[in-house]
């Protein structure tokens, strides 16, 4: 169900748009760009402001070709699919769409000249759909080693007339002669479809035949360009692949597959409104443009699915009526050019190719064909053919007036269009009872809702219902629960009047402890003023103790000055002593810097004779390193002069190796060169020498068949002639018979007028044949002179060419050897430079060795000098150090001395100091004694203080209730708890 729904509403035409880049002329007049290309979001914007209008429109196709899309690109992503399909056995047709200058022609054919392909037989990069489909097709077919046969046509369509451009010279030549009687028909071919009668099928072999046809094809199409002023861009070109294949079924059986592919360049979309409305106006020049036209409507009426389609009106649309809403896959190229004078047309070409895009096609692949029966059928179109041919020689079918043709013509075609609406008719009819049945369905699907709808609510009532029963059985409980509560409170206002008469009692014993509490509060204020007369009596023991306590401290300050007198003695004596130490001290100053500058002179003396030597080792090392650099100079110096010599003398080597090498390349190539050149040479000849066999043969058949015209002529010439022959006698001897005497002359000159008349037809014939034949004879003599000038030709070229070859080899030859022994010599020279060099380096290294030497003997001698000198230094030095020690040892004894004496007279005073401190301690003993006594005597006897325990409470006047209160709260909280109730 689903499948057929699928192929009932069909697959949409692809559509693809290219826009061409700038052509040389509008880069050299700076034309701005209008059109925008977004290739990968199949995008194309249109951006112009003209006059303060501004357009800006985005078109969406199947896929977009910008400018830099090469030929490759586009074929690769939009054409390689389709031939595939056309592979499998569809039939498929692209066409190209556009102004004129867009790009059709160079999409469609490109420009693939012979001389522009590759080695192997590529194509070039500029070649269009068609050359790359036929290589594609073949190398698909060759590669799966299938059977197959490929047939091409190609046609143009110019001014509702179709012309043959394969079509063999001669037969074009009368065509062009006898244009308005020789245009090739259209043919229902009684399937549905539509054939041009007469049309040149064209068996291909290899996809390198595509070339020689698609350069005959053109070179017509060009010739008449020039004849019917620029028709190629007013004509429509139609080329068509078909493919047959051999298939072999499981059981043996042979099938053959079959498919289409049609290429149509149309013709330039200037002038042609997007629905082809403006048909008025183009008609005035003519049908030019009829087909285009009525592409546009039939477009029109499959995208409004308007119930006619006109495909009848032109023969462009005939042909191609299955492509467009048929059985064909359909792909739309539209080409538009980026500058901004074509806007207007790039516009409508693009609102065009968006229409064409809501045709929908319903491809069917094409029956496989057993391999018998197609034979059958091939039988059956030859034999009708011989019958037609028959018919035309002997002028003996069936013949019928002119009038009574055309009108049969005319009834026939209106039979055909009331078929046609008829189909349209039971189209629309099957699409109604479609639309019924979806109705019905619908309706179908509705109920079934509505009844499901339905059940569920059904199902929410019974529950409504469960839930409403469980709520009443709570509301019973509810109300039990009540009564039980009622009681409780009634029970506990009986327990509450009882507490109330309990409070009043307890009232009364309440105010009696009250007055006690009163009592007793009174007294405590009593004693608290005696603890105040208690405190009086304490302050003044306090001022009698401060009174002693500052003589206290009187004492205490005279026995400091005391101390501080006997400090100030010690002082003294440290002073005395401090003088002393210092005189030592200065002394031993002086001799210790006397032994100083001593020390320094022979210090000195040292550093001298160090610096000496220093200066003296300095240089010798100068003269050593500034020996050293300059060897070592030279040596660099010798090494940089040797290095550009071997540099030049391996550049010279390198050089002449590359321009070996550069020869040896140039010198292959060339030699590659002259056999691609004689190769080609030979294909050409091969094929000049087939077409010469051709042209042979083809003149044998036509002198074979000359022949045999002339033979059957001249026999039926005799035939006819012997019958008139014996009619005439016949009667003759009648008439003789009756009028022998005065007839006998006549009857002698009438026969021999008769028989004159014959032989001088008979020898009309025999001449004609004869010129004929000699025609064909010096056509015969020419094409073999000419086929033997060129035989010649190409022989001494080839001679040329083999002489050339070899003088250039042998000139290589020498050239080469030469180049060898330079290189050998320049190798010999290179060898005597290095070994000199390699003798004046060991030279230098021998002189350099022995300067080192002596260098090295004259240093050791120099050192061992210094040595000696500074041990003498060193002798005198100790002397002196020795001497000086003892002199300052003596000193330090005679000061010790003297601090032995004044450190025991500091002994003395520090004893004296003690004693007196001594004293002055018992004193103050005593006197702290006599306080003490006196403060124990005071608190002992005197003063005694109260002691609170803390339990005293503190007076407060407590909130007695009343009787009446008491009695009024009880009967309150009686009274709420029986509202409480009632609200619970
Ligand atoms: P049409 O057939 O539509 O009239 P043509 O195919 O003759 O246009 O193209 C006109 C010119 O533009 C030709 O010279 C062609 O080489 C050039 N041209 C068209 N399209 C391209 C393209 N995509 N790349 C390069 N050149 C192109
Ligand atoms: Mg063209």
């Amino acid at each position: 169900m689903s499948g057929r729904h699928e192929k009932d509403k069909g697959v949409n035409v692809q559509v693809l748009l290219r826009c061409r880049p700038f052509s040389e002329d509008e880069l050299r007049s700076n034309a701005p760009q209008v059109v925008t290309c977004n290739d990968y979001q199949r995008e194309v914007a249109v951006s112009q402001n003209i006059a303060g209008k501004h357009i800006d429109r985005v078109f969406t196709f199947d896929k977009v070709f910008g400018p830099l899309a090469q030929q490759k690109d586009l074929y690769e992503q939009a054409v390689v699919p389709i031939v595939n399909e056309v592979l499998e056995g569809f039939n498929c047709t692209i066409f190209a769409y556009g102004q004129t200058g867009t790009g059709k022609t160079y999409t469609m054919e490109g420009e693939c000249k012979r001389g522009k392909s590759g080695p192997n037989g590529e194509l070039p990069s500029e070649a269009g759909v068609i050359p790359r489909a036929v290589q594609q097709i073949f190398d698909t077919l060759e590669s799966q080693n299938a059977e197959y046969s490929v047939k091409v046509t190609f046609l143009e369509l110019y001014n509702e007339e179709i012309t043959d451009l394969l079509a063999p010279e001669e037969i074009s030549r009368i065509a062009s002669e006898e244009k308005q009687k020789k245009q090739l028909p259209l043919m229902e071919d009684g399937k549905g479809g539509v054939l041009v009668r007469g049309l040149e099928e064209e068996i291909v072999a290899s996809a390198t035949e595509i070339f020689t046809l698609l350069e005959r094809g053109s070179a017509k199409r060009r010739t008449a360009e020039t004849l019917l002023n620029k028709q190629s861009s007013r004509s429509h070109s139609l080329f068509s692949i078909t493919i047959h294949i051999k298939e072999a079924t499981p059981e043996g059986e042979e099938l053959i597959k079959c498919g289409k592919l049609n290429l149509v360049d149309l013709a330039g979309s200037e002038n042609i409104s997007r629905s082809g409305a403006r048909e008025g106006r183009a008609r005035e020049a003519g049908e030019i443009n009829k087909s285009l036209l009525t592409l546009g409507r039939v477009i029109n009426a499959l995208v409004e699915h308007l119930g006619h389609v006109p495909y009848r009106d032109s023969k462009l649309t005939r042909l191609l009526r299955d492509s467009l809403g048929g059985r064909t896959k359909t792909c739309i190229i539209a080409t538009v050019s980026p500058a901004v004078h074509c806007l207007e047309e790039t516009l409508s070409t693009l609102d065009y190719a968006c229409r064409a895009k809501n045709i929908k096609n319903k491809p069917e692949v094409n029956q496989k064909m057993m391999k018998s029966t197609l034979i059958k059928d091939l039988y059956g179109e030859i034999e009708r053919l011989k019958a037609e041919v028959y018919a035309t020689r002997e002028k003996n079918g069936v013949y019928i007036p002119k009038e009574r043709y055309y009108q049969e013509e005319s009834e026939r075609k209106a039979m055909a269009d009331q078929i046609e609406q008829m189909g349209v008719l039971i189209e629309t009819r099957q699409k109604q009872s479609e639309e019924w049945r979806e109705r019905h369905d619908a309706r179908v699907r509705q109920c079934s809702d509505l009844s499901s709808k339905l059940c569920a609510t059904e199902k929410n009532l019974n529950q409504t219902i469960k839930l409403l029963t469980c709520t009443e059985e709570e509301l019973t409980k509810c109300r039990y629960g009540l009564k039980e509560r009622d009681f409780i409170i009634s029970e506990q206002r009986k327990a509450e009047n009882a507490l109330a008469h309990q409070a009043c009692v307890l009232r009364s014993d309440l105010e009696k402890a009250l007055q006690d509490n009163a009592s007793l509060f009174q007294k405590i204020g009593r004693e608290d003023k005696l603890s105040s007369d208690n405190r009086s009596v304490v302050n003044n023991f306090r001022g009698q103790l401060s009174q002693q306590i500052v003589s206290l401290c009187n004492l205490v300050s005279t026995s400091i000055s005391q101390q501080n007198e006997h400090l100030q003695c010690v002082q003294e004596l440290g002073h005395s002593f401090l003088d002393v130490h210092h005189k030592s001290l200065k002394e031993l100053k002086k001799k210790l810097s006397a032994s100083r500058a001593v020390y320094a002179s022979h210090i000195e003396a040292m550093q001298n004779v160090v610096s000496l030597h220093n200066a003296s080792s300095i240089a010798g090392l100068e003269e050593i390193s500034s020996l050293a650099s300059s060897s070592t100079q030279s040596i660099k110096d010798y090494l940089e002069s040797e290095a550009g010599q071997a540099a030049s003398i391996f550049d010279d080597l390198q050089s002449s190796l590359s321009t070996h090498q550069g020869e040896v390349a140039l010198f292959a190539r060339e030699m590659r060169q002259r056999f691609l050149v004689s190769s080609e040479k030979r294909k050409e000849v091969s094929e000049y020498m087939s077409g010469f066999l051709d042209k042979i043969l083809e003149q044998c058949k036509s002198l074979e068949n000359h022949a045999v015209q002339a033979d059957a002529i001249q026999m039926k010439n005799i035939t006819d002639f012997q019958e008139a022959y014996e009619e005439q006698s016949k009667s003759n001897a009648e008439k003789l018979v009756a009028d022998i005497n005065n007839l006998v002359c006549n009857h002698l000159l009438l026969q021999k007028e008769l028989v004159d008349a014959r032989l001088v037809d008979l020898r009309e014939t025999a001449t004609g044949n004869k010129a004929f034949l000699d025609v064909h004879v010096s056509s015969m003599e020419c094409v073999s002179t000419d086929a033997k000038r060129k035989w010649q030709e190409f022989s001494m070229q080839a001679d040329d060419g083999a002489k050339d070859i070899a003088d250039y080899s042998a000139a290589k030859h020498c050239r080469l050897e030469s180049l060898l022994q330079q290189c050998v010599s320049t190798a010999g020279s290179a060898f005597e430079h290095w070994q000199k060099t390699h003798d004046s380096v060991n030279n230098m290294g021998n002189n350099h060795v022995s300067e080192l030497v002596l260098l090295t003997r004259n240093v050791s001698e120099s050192i061992e000098q210094h040595d000696a000198e500074v041990d003498s230094a060193r002798v005198t030095a100790e002397q002196d150090v020795a001497k000086n020690s003892e002199d300052i040892l003596k000193r330090i004894d005679s000061v010790s001395d003297v601090e032995r004496g004044s450190v025991s007279k500091i002994l003395d005073a520090v004893k004296a100091h003690a004693n007196v401190l001594e004293t002055f301690r018992e004193d103050h003993s005593g006197k702290s004694a006599a306080i003490e006594d006196r403060a124990q005597e005071t608190f002992e006897q005197r003063y005694m203080d109260y002691e609170s325990t803390g339990t005293t409470p503190v007076r407060i006047e407590p909130d007695v209730p009343s009787k009446g209160t008491i009695e009024s709260t009880s009967s309150n909280a009686n009274g709420k708890s029986s509202r409480g109730i009632s609200r619970k």
